[in-house]
This record gives structure tokens, C-alpha cells and sequence, in this order.
């Protein structure tokens, strides 16, 4: 319906944009992580098997999410899933490599700090971004947890052999202390984002309820004065000219004492459809009153507006919806370099009294001279 033409983009469209950039920021994402991988192997130390043979399996499986990116059939967010997996594993046995395999936790500490456990921090906090608020917390938890329960094993295995220091068991501590913490504070600042959306959605939803015409559901009168306001701006600018027709249903007082209030309505409904069907994609139909009705119609001479109007006409008097014969009556106007929104829909609401006063189903165009005083009183 027109009441939906023009409108200003709603929390839909931008979710799409939004998935679009996601996908397209994921896919650099991996190329450069597959570049990185594929560097770190060939620089690699002579006698690390994780990085020999973990490595290229790792670039494999992450190149294997670049051709699922590309499918809009895949849903992103197991894409995600998958991705956000991948990183997971592979910091963990990173993780446990240096934890158990290698030499004493003492002797690990420099190299867990500098790598991994940031590693580890930005993948939570990149889990938010990913998902919502409840499944970056559920996979935050289930990092923190994982990571917790290596610590703990690496802890005893040492007490065990009986190496432990107390050093890295602090280290442990505040490292996860900061991880628990950061986990918390993201998973907060991600109910503010959830909460910000849900205010975007619910203020979508009024202002949309307050641009339309709840019984035809066109523009309403606001809806239309804005977007007729609009078009004049973009007219003088580009000069190009806006066309309108003002159009008031005939006798329709008497169509509401015969056949119902009820069917009244109908007609309404059935004359908005019409007159929609019958404009171009670009212009605007709005319920501008009880039964009037206004055609916006940018970048079109008086003339082709009136050949729209006149086609609208014929096109309402041959419906007789609900079973009820009935015709409008049309004044159109071509706006005027300086004229107001106001001054232009007073020219249409003139000529349109003309043709009420020279027998109605009619199509009158304005005169060109502006003339304020000459407004008719009410059609
Ligand atoms: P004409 O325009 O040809 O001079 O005659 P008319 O009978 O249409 O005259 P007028 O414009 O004065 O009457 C408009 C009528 O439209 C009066 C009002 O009761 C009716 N109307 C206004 N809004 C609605 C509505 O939402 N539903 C119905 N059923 N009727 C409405
Ligand atoms: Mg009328
Ligand atoms: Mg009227």
C-alpha cells in the first residue's frame, strides 16, 4: 500500500544490511586468518607438532566456512556457531599444550599471558557481538568453564609431581578473576544493546501506526503533508515539478444514509485500493480527510496529473464497490516555484469545488495564479 511507499528504512531492512555486512566482514575475517596461519607454519620452530600438523588442519576448516558464507540458504548464526567453535578449539589446545605438555607452569607463564589468555578474551567478547546476549553468555561460560577446569587439572598435575609454585597458581587466579569479570561486563553492555533494539522496534511500530489511515490504510493526513513538504524541497532543487489531485467522493453523505455507515466504510476501503492500483510506484494516495482523498505526484505536469486523476475517476465510477454506484470528483494543481504545501493543496481544494459546482465525477485543474482568498469553502 502507499502508506508503506517512501517510508524511511525500517529495523528489517537495517537487519538485513546489518547480516550482509556481517557476512562480508566474516569472510575478510577468515582470509586474513588463514594468511596469518599459513605465515606462522611456515615460520614455525622445528619441533612443535601442534603447529606442524594442528595448523593446516585449522586454515582447512576455517576456509571450509567461506563457501557456507556465501549460501543466504545457511543460516548465519550456525555459521557463526561453527566459526566461533573453531577459534575456541583451537586456543584451548593451545592452551592445554602449554599447560601439561610443555615444561613446568612456571615456566609457561610468560607465554600463556602474552598470547593466550587475550586470545581468549577477545573471542568472548567477539561471541557477544556474534550472537545475542544469551548464547554469547552460554559460550563465554563454556570458554571460561573449559579454561577454569585446564587450570585446575595443570594446578594438580604439578602438586602431583610436586613442582607446583605459588606464582603461576596466582596468576591462574587473577587471570580468570579478569576473564569471569570481563565476561560479565560484556554480557551487560549486550542487555543494554537488546534493550536499545527493542525500543527501535517498538518505536517502528507507532510511528508507522501514526502515519496510516487505520481504515483504508494509506497515509494518513501527516503522513501526506510530510511527504508533500518533501517532494517541493526535492522540486526545487532539481526542478522538477510535483503534481497533486484532491479528490472527494460524490454524495457519499447520501451513500451512508442508504445503505449503512458499515458499507459506507467498505466504499472507502474499496476507493483507496483503487485509486493505489491506479498511481504510479513512485506516487503517494493518502486519506487527507473523511472522504477526500490526495494524490502526490512527483516529477509530473499539471497536465499528466490531470490524466492520472482522470484515469482514477473512471476507474472508481466503474468499480461500484459493495454493490454501490458512486463517483468522485477531482481538483488537481501543479505546484509553483515559491509556493507553500498549504497554498498548492488550497489551488487543488479550488478547482475541486468547481467541479462539485459544475456537476461532480469531474476532473477540474487549477488555475496557475496562486490565489489565496479564492479558497473553496470546504467540498
Ligand atoms: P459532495 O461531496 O458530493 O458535495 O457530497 P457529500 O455527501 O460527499 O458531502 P460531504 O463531503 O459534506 O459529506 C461527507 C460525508 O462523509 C459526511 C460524513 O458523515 C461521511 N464520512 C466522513 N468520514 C467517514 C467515514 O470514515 N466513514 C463513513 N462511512 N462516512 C464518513
Ligand atoms: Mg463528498
Ligand atoms: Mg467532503
Amino acid at each position: 500500500m502507499s502508506a508503506t511507499r517512501g517510508s524511511v528504512a525500517g529495523v528489517d531492512d537495517v537487519e538485513r544490511t546489518l547480516e550482509a555486512r556481517k557476512r562480508r566482514l566474516y569472510r575478510l575475517g577468515i582470509i586474513l586468518a588463514v594468511v596469518v596461519i599459513a605465515v606462522s607454519w611456515l615460520a614455525r620452530g622445528p619441533d612443535d607438532p601442534l603447529l606442524t600438523y594442528g595448523y593446516p588442519l585449522v586454515g582447512v576448516a576455517l576456509a571450509a566456512f567461506l563457501p557456507l558464507l556465501s549460501r543466504e540458504d545457511v543460516p548465519l548464526v550456525r555459521v557463526e556457531i561453527g566459526l566461533f567453535l573453531v577459534a575456541a578449539l583451537l586456543i584451548l589446545v593451545r592452551l592445554a599444550w602449554h599447560l601439561f605438555l610443555a615444561e613446568s607452569l612456571e615456566a609457561q607463564l610468560l607465554v600463556l599471558a602474552g598470547g593466550h589468555y587475550w586470545a581468549f578474551a577477545l573471542l568472548m567478547i567477539f561471541g557477544f557481538l556474534m550472537f545475542d546476549r544469551r548464547l554469547g553468555l552460554r559460550m563465554g561460560v563454556g570458554l571460561l568453564a573449559t579454561s577454569l577446569l585446564l587450570a585446575l587439572a595443570a594446578v594438580a598435575v604439578d602438586a602431583a609431581e610436586g613442582t607446583l609454585a605459588a606464582t603461576p597458581v596466582t596468576y591462574l587466579v587473577r587471570v580468570h578473576g579478569f576473564l569471569a569479570l570481563l565476561l560479565v561486563l560484556v554480557a551487560g553492555v549486550s542487555s543494554l544493546r537488546e534493550q536499545l533494539h527493542r525500543a527501535l522496534e517498538r518505536s517502528e511500530v507507532l510511528s508507522s501506526r501514526a502515519m496510516t489511515d487505520p481504515l483504508t490504510g494509506l497515509a494518513n493526513r501527516w503522513a501526506a503533508e510530510e511527504r508533500l513538504e518533501a517532494e517541493i524541497g526535492d522540486a526545487a532543487r532539481r526542478r522538477r515539478g510535483v503534481g497533486i489531485a484532491l479528490a472527494d467522493v460524490d454524495g457519499f453523505k447520501a451513500i451512508n444514509d442508504t445503505h449503512g455507515h458499515g458499507s459506507g466504510d467498505e466504499v472507502l476501503g474499496a476507493i483507496a485500493e483503487t485509486l493505489d492500483a491506479e498511481v504510479r510506484a513512485r506516487d503517494l494516495v493518502a486519506r487527507w480527510g473523511g472522504e477526500e482523498f490526495l494524490l502526490v505526484m512527483p516529477e509530473t505536469t499539471p497536465q499528466e496529473a490531470a490524466q492520472i486523476a482522470e484515469r482514477c475517476r473512471r476507474a472508481i465510477a466503474d468499480a461500484t464497490p459493495a454493490g454501490v454506484v458512486v463517483t468522485a470528483t477531482f481538483g488537481v494543481a501543479g505546484h509553483r516555484e515559491g509556493e507553500s504545501a498549504s497554498a498548492l493543496v488550497r489551488r487543488a481544494d479550488v478547482a475541486l469545488y468547481r467541479g462539485k459546482r459544475t456537476g461532480r465525477d469531474r476532473v477540474e485543474i487549477a488555475e496557475p495564479a496562486v490565489d489565496a482568498k479564492g479558497a473553496a469553502p470546504g467540498s
